[in-house]
């Protein structure tokens, strides 16, 4: 059996239209657009590339977009009052503070201060809270994008066993909310976890979110299964020449395709979802603010 490649890209880029159609109607009808904010604290590489790409993306689809750059040594105090600025400001209506932070920032308190209204990152407390209690609120970007990945592709969740490989804040526990709201039965393993393959087995849907390159392998997939690989891996690539890399995900994409029944590649998956959820994100944040009714691009 060969899986059905679930094609993260394609998917984004016709959710990022949607938005795009929405934000030039509520232009049209109302002369506003969505403003997003985003914070960047010193000059790591990688967060640049993200951040130029959501400005890029965010330009793109008609919004605003606010780039505020930051040196390495700032201090706790000034990017909270920063933040502080910014959500007392009506142009912005999402905020995002690109992590990590330098050493003397408390993430957590980052997270904390930034309005719940305009968490865009949906990290804050309140948006957990909404979400673990079943509520709307705002969503972290990337397990909303799996889970639109996973509904696009399995007609009826309900019933369906679901194993999230990964705990964290950031995408493992809010997948598990998202695919236990959809009424599957779930299970989180981490690294304390024991018998992952076995575990693994079990999956209809079978989420890694773990950091660790083609950890999952294809005799832990059970036949048929959707397979969905958060993981982002820089590995060395002798074969593309001296000091090459590629990038892999949490999963051995060969050995898991020939088992799966939908596949997400690395890259090209989940990963594309994480800025286009953002937008919407910013989307649906904007219109909370201004009483406008949201555009019904969520599912
Ligand atoms: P994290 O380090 O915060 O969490 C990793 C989780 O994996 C932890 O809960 C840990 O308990 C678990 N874990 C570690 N070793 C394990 C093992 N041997 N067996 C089982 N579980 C183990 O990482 P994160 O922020 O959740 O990100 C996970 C992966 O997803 C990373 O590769 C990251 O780059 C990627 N990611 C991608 C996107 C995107 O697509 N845009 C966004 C966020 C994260």
């Amino acid at each position: 059996m060969s899986a059905n490649i679930i094609d993260g890209k394609e998917f984004a880029g016709g959710l990022r239209e949607k938005i795009a159609q929405s934000v030039k109607d509520l232009r049209d009808n109302h002369n506003k657009v969505p403003g997003l904010a985003v914070i960047l604290i010193g000059n790591d590489p990688a967060s640049e590339i993200y951040v130029r790409n959501k400005g890029i993306q965010t330009k793109e689809a008609g919004m605003n977009s606010h780039e505020f750059k930051l040196p390495e040594d700032t201090s706790e105090e000034e990017l909270l009052s920063q933040v502080e600025e910014l959500n007392n400001d009506p142009e912005i209506n999402g905020i995002l503070v690109q992590f990590p932070v330098p050493k003397q920032i408390s993430q957590q308190k980052v997270i904390e201060t930034i309005s719940p209204l305009k968490d865009v990152d949906g990290l804050h407390p309140i948006n957990s809270g909404y979400l673990n209690s079943g509520l709307e609120g705002l969503v972290p970007c990337t397990p909303k994008g799996a889970s639109m990945l996973i509904k696009a592709n399995v007609n009826d969740l309900s019933g369906k066993s679901a194993v999230i490989i990964g705990r964290s804040n950031l995408v493992g526990k809010p997948v598990a909310q998202l695919l236990l709201k959809e009424n599957c039965t779930v299970t989180i393993c981490h690294s304390r976890s024991q018998n992952l393959k076995d575990i693994s087995s079990a999956a209809d849907i079978l989420v890694a979110a773990v950091g660790i390159p083609e950890l999952v392998k294809g005799d832990w997939i059970k036949p048929g299964a959707v397979v969905i690989d958060v993981g982002i891996n820089r590995i060395d690539a002798p074969e593309k020449g001296e000091n090459k890399t590629r990038l892999v995900g949490d999963v051995d994409f060969n050995a898991a395709s020939k088992v799966a029944g939908f596949i997400t590649p690395v890259p090209g998956g989940v990963g594309p979802m994480t800025i286009a959820c953002l937008l919407l994100n910013t989307l649906n944040a904007f219109c909370e603010q201004n009483n406008f009714e949201k555009p019904s691009l969520d599912f």
